[in-house]
């Protein structure tokens, strides 16, 4: 738990992506727009690419959407096409050079990338494409897969995919950019989501719909497992990669990555949560005063919860929404601090009372512990803890930063010692079979990895997040290249991509 804030231990989402064709639309601001609706997907960097007229260029930095892209930026980022990319790093380190979206030259022109996911080979596909003369710029996988996808033969972007996304096991949920297509590829199970929606004859691709909302789009359909849909100036065609079998969908976006309002196979993300608070009262019942939702993400299923028991919802503890990344405190005190910095309870609604505490995980058991004493010290008679999910026993390699298993509770300790550990009077999470008959689904079309060990690739190769950096500094001894930086870091400076009139900036 070295560098883990105590009060950000939930999974970290992975990437947003986004891609619009648009000719005669501003562009730019469109994918600004989504990126804003994808922004809880990933907060440490953001990039928007376009191409058009004047050629293709690219703006990426570290920071949130709102504080990467001002107003000559957009203006500036002309063309008739974009991708954008949100991240949250799950392989590489957060650094200005692994911000996305990525770009390669290729034989079919430049080629930009944004990717969501995480490639379980990366290693292994990065060595390979050195040896056969590529240079590496940043620790990230998506460099790796655009490397792979601009050096593997074919005439055309989607024949580059045939042959590149086969040699790549893991998630990805893509989006890429050429001179005149946007492109949308999902992986062979499907495991990160991704839709199309249509705006006004232009095509837009997001990883939720949500983004397609929030601009106007209509939803067309999900983009299927191991397919690959390309909008250009001939309308949208779908292609197929080779090997697709069966769909194996991340099971935490239902459960808490996802906007709530975005629609998931047709199902509406906040009522699905909903009816697994049901689920968890009638499975997990408590005797009780009130129930209240660890804020914001619990909400829908604690009142779900308080539905199906008939016990009162309330909102007993309130949330501070601009606190970000609080780091470790050293003593307990300080801890104490941080989480109230978060969270305050409300003593007049929890005062004398019994509650029930609804929570979507609990990963390292860190903030629950918190999150008990800041209710018993706000005069909580007892704290039953109610968890809306299976408990989370195995690392996610798929494209979701959750924590090493040694780091896991529910790896090491029974449901009973988690309670103890964190308090509470008692702890109940929600069975499987519950999980399934929330959703609405049998298991067979849901990835479980992370709470069965079961997962729907071979995960073996999988070296973690930092498997890049690591393996660079073990094999050249000089960890990755550090020139992009300087470029990224450069107020208002557009650089060049390969090829009269790109441009790339940061900064
Ligand atoms: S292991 Fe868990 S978090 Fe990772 S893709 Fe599978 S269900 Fe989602």
């Amino acid at each position: 738990m070295t560098s883990q804030s105590i009060l950000d231990d939930k999974p970290k989402d992975e990437c947003g992506v986004f891609g619009v064709y648009g000719p005669g639309l501003d562009v730019a601001r469109l994918t600004y727009f989504g990126l804003h609706a994808l922004q809880h997907r990933g907060q440490e960097s953001a990039g928007i690419a376009v191409s058009g007229p004047e050629g293709m260029r690219i703006r990426k930095r570290l920071g949130l959407v709102q504080t990467v892209f001002d107003e000559s930026d957009l203006r500036h980022l002309r063309g008739d096409l974009a991708v954008g990319h949100t991240r949250y790093s799950t392989t590489g380190s957060t650094l200005p050079e692994n911000a996305g979206p990525m770009s390669a030259e290729s034989s079919v022109g430049t080629i930009v990338v944004a990717h969501n996911g995480n490639i379980v080979n990366a290693v292994q596909l990065r060595q390979e494409l050195e040896t056969e003369g590529a240079r590496f710029a940043t620790s990230t996988d998506t460099e790796v897969l655009t490397q792979l996808i601009a050096r593997s033969p074919g005439a055309t972007i989607v024949e580059k995919l045939q042959a590149a996304m086969p040699r790549c096991v893991g998630a990805f949920s893509l989006c890429i950019l050429t001179a005149g297509e946007i492109v949308g590829v999902r992986d062979l199970k499907g495991i990160r989501p991704l839709v199309i929606g249509d705006l006004d004859g232009g095509a837009v691709i997001a990883s939720e719909s949500c983004a397609l909302s929030t601009i106007g789009a209509d939803i067309v359909r999900e983009v299927e497992p191991g397919e690959i849909v390309v909008a250009n100036d001939a309308g949208i065609t779908s292609h197929r990669l080779a090997g697709a079998a069966g769909t194996a969908s991340c099971l935490f976006e239902y459960i808490y990555f996802a906007r709530p309002d975005s629609l998931m196979s047709g199902r509406r993300v906040y009522l699905t949560r909903q009816r697994m608070g049901e689920e968890l009262a009638r499975e997990a019942p408590a005797e009780a005063d009130v129930v209240i939702p660890v804020p914001d993400s619990a909400i829908p299923a604690a009142i779900g919860y308080a539905r199906e028991s008939g016990i009162q919802f309330s909102e007993g503890l309130i949330k501070n929404r601009y606190i970000g990344r609080t780091f470790i405190q050293p003593d307990q005190k300080l801890r104490e601090v941080g989480v109230r910095l978060k969270f305050s309870a409300l003593p007049e609604i929890i005062g004398g009372k019994r509650v029930v505490l609804v929570d979507d995980t609990i990963v390292r058991a860190t903030t629950s512990s918190l999150i008990v004493d800041l209710l018993r010290s706000a005069g909580a008679r007892e704290v039953h803890m109610r968890i809306h999910a299976p408990p989370i026993q195995h690392p996610c390699y798929l494209g979701v930063d959750m924590a090493s298993r040694d780091e896991l509770i529910a790896a090491s300790k029974t449901v009973e010692e988690i309670q103890e550990e964190i308090g509470a009077d008692s702890l109940r999470y929600l069975s499987l079979d519950g999980l399934f008959r929330s959703i609405g689904s049998p298991e067979n079309g849901f990835c479980t990895g992370c709470l069965t060990g079961r997962y729907p690739v071979d995960v073996g190769e999988a070296t973690g997040k930092f498997g890049i950096e690591a393996n660079d500094r073990s094999h050249n001894g000089n960890g990755v290249a550090r020139d992009r930086q300087v470029i990224l870091e450069s107020p208002g400076a557009f650089r060049s991509l390969a090829g009269a009139g790109r441009t790339e900036a940061g900064g």
